[in-house]
């Protein structure tokens, strides 16, 4: 355990949040012999902790601090103070993920220019490409061990895959696979192999699934340079008179304020508090909020399009058995407008435990219809959708009137549906259909998407200063020492789920804030 630096110590790098971006910078940081003081919001679990129970997991780990929400999606009806599922925990949503691991397809870096000018959207190419980003996302994979990749097996299919298998291979889907997954098909890093119990959701009780909360973050405790302080929330960042940040403000786990100096800020709390943070932390020098003078510090925030299909067989699937997240279908991931779209997007099976089913298969729904779905949760087997969704201004996190528990303005998430939107997800909910009913469905049930596990945009990545709000290595336009390295970097969304994405990214920032400290031009 590294000990703790002093709060006067303006030497250390502040990372705010330790989850896929935050909890990987970290490490990396510490691994170059930088000094690293990381503060979370939430406590610190551990395999041991974890609860295979989906409600008092979700009470365990998940953000539920106030937000508030508006916009046309359904989400803001459904669940108006729940727009996101994340985690408060040292190792961030790592806990909660599935562990789906896919690179951007190459023409995804550059989505303005491959999908043309898109009424309504506000598309922008990524300053960085797909080969720049190639030995990054080897360095990912190799990481999280990644099935599929450097030798690795692919994991076996339990029934859910299998069903959604022979359906996709019926319809002449080719990408049909049980994915690429950040958990352990074979022992390796120290940690066992899949025990196939699901529950991946609730934190994997057997170390199998990767989470930054037992592999990054211990091995850059382990080198003497990260501390992390857990129940350490960040109110505000500081700077001095030219500009430059010079610490921040943060609650301690007692709830009273702390200011830890440093050298450099990097922000990495999701996409919601990274830019609720920025806009908390507006001084006379940076009134409309720090790092915002391009006035896009909130803005295009992207959820990935989503929802689900389920559907009812005669005979029993019991698809909470085995990785939650089982196998893809990537044949519609590909750009080609000819579907009436833009952009693209992957097929994965989801499976719920029946509590969440109950909550999410039709929020608000009551009579035969919804309880005989129910009634059928035995023999029933999903998939969830996931694709490129619409960068859109108007889509936005702005602070609301509404204050939490240390009285800081709390983020509003302002979301609707782009048409471009609406058209994949419709395309998508009769393809996910005819998966099933290839192979004999008693009855399909689309689903409407739930609180958004993916957050992207919000402090996008450009490489004029007017379109965004960090530069090509995350850093921010206007302020030099400033980073942001989580999800809200994301300059569009792609179609692939976005961690492996984060990862690179933070492990490519790790290098360039390291040299740049190096040569002392931080
Ligand atoms: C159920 C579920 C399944 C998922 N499955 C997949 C999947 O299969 N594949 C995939 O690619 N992605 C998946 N995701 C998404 C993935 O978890 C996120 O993309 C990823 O964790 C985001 O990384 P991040 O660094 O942006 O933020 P996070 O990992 O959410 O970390 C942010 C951290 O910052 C902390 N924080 C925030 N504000 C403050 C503050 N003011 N002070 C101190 N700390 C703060 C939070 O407590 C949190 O720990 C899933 C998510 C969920 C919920
Ligand atoms: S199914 Fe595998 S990855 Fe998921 S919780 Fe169980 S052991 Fe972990």
């Amino acid at each position: 355990m590294a000990a703790p630096f002093e709060l006067t110590d303006d030497n250390v790098v502040v990372i705010i949040g330790t989850g896929a971006g935050g909890g990987v910078l970290a490490n990396e940081l510490a691994q170059k012999g930088v000094s690293v003081v990381a503060l979370e919001a939430g406590g610190r679990y551990l395999p041991e902790d974890y609860v295979n129970d989906e409600w008092e997991s979700f009470g365990q780990l998940a953000w539920t601090d106030t937000r508030t929400t508006s916009g046309d999606w359904r989400v803001a009806r459904d669940f108006s103070n729940l727009p996101a599922w994340i985690v408060k925990a040292v190792g961030g949503t790592t806990t909660h993920w599935a562990g789906a691991s896919l690179r951007f397809q190459p023409h995804e870096w550059k989505a303005f220019t491959t999908y043309g000018e898109v009424e309504g959207a506000n598309l922008l190419d990524w300053p960085i490409d797909a080969d720049e980003m190639d030995p990054f996302y080897a360095r990912a994979e190799d990481k999280l061990g990644v099935t599929r990749t450097n030798g690795i097996p692919g994991l076996p299919g339990c029934n859910n895959y299998k069903v959604f298998e022979a359906g996709a291979k019926e319809l002449g889907y080719k990408e049909v696979h049980t994915g690429r997954m950040a958990i352990n098909s074979q022992e390796r890093d120290g940690r066992m192999a899949c025990q196939q119990t699901g529950f991946c959701f609730q934190g994997c009780k057997w170390g199998a699934k990767w989470s930054a909360a037992y592999t990054d973050i211990p091995a850059g405790e382990a080198t003497g340079n990260l501390e992390v302080r857990e129940k350490a929330h960040v109110a505000r960042i500081l700077h001095d008179d030219s500009g430059k940040v010079t610490g921040v403000e943060y609650f301690d786990a007692n709830g009273d304020l702390q200011m830890q100096r440093a050298r450099v800020v990097c922000v990495a709390g999701n996409s919601f508090e990274s830019p609720r943070l920025l806009l908390n932390s507006a001084s006379s020098m940076f009134p409309d909020g720090l790092a915002n003078s391009s006035g896009m510090v909130g803005k295009n925030y992207m959820r990935h399009l989503t929802g689900s299909v389920y559907a009812t067989f005669e005979q029993p699937v019991r698809m909470w058995r085995g990785t939650t997240m089982a196998g893809i279908v990537q044949d519609e991931a590909r750009h080609d407008p000819s579907r009436g779209f833009v952009g693209g997007y992957e097929l994965e099976t989801l499976s719920l435990g029946l509590p969440f089913m109950a909550a999410f298969l039709d929020p608000g729904a009551w009579g035969r219809e919804f309880t005989t779905a129910l009634d059928s949760y035995e023999n029933m087997a999903g998939m969830w959708i996931v694709g490129e969704d619409m960068p859109q201004e108007s889509n936005r996190v702005t602070l609301s009137d509404v204050e939490d528990q240390f009285g800081l303005k709390v983020a509003n998430v302002h979301y609707s549906d782009h048409p471009n939107d609406i058209a994949m997800r419709d395309h998508a909910y009769k393809q996910g259909a005819a998966i099933y009913d290839a192979v004999g469905a008693t009855r399909t049930l689309p689903t409407p998407p739930y609180p958004s596990t993916h957050n992207l945009g919000t402090n996008r990545m450009s490489e004029r200063p007017e379109d965004g709000v960090v530069n090509r290595n995350g850093r921010a336009h206007d302020v030099p020492n400033l980073y942001i390295s989580d999800g809200s970097q994301f300059t569009t969304g792609a179609a692939e789920n976005p961690t492996l994405t984060i990862v690179a990214l933070a492990i490519r920032q790790a290098e360039h804030i390291a040299s740049e400290m190096n040569q002392g031009a931080l």
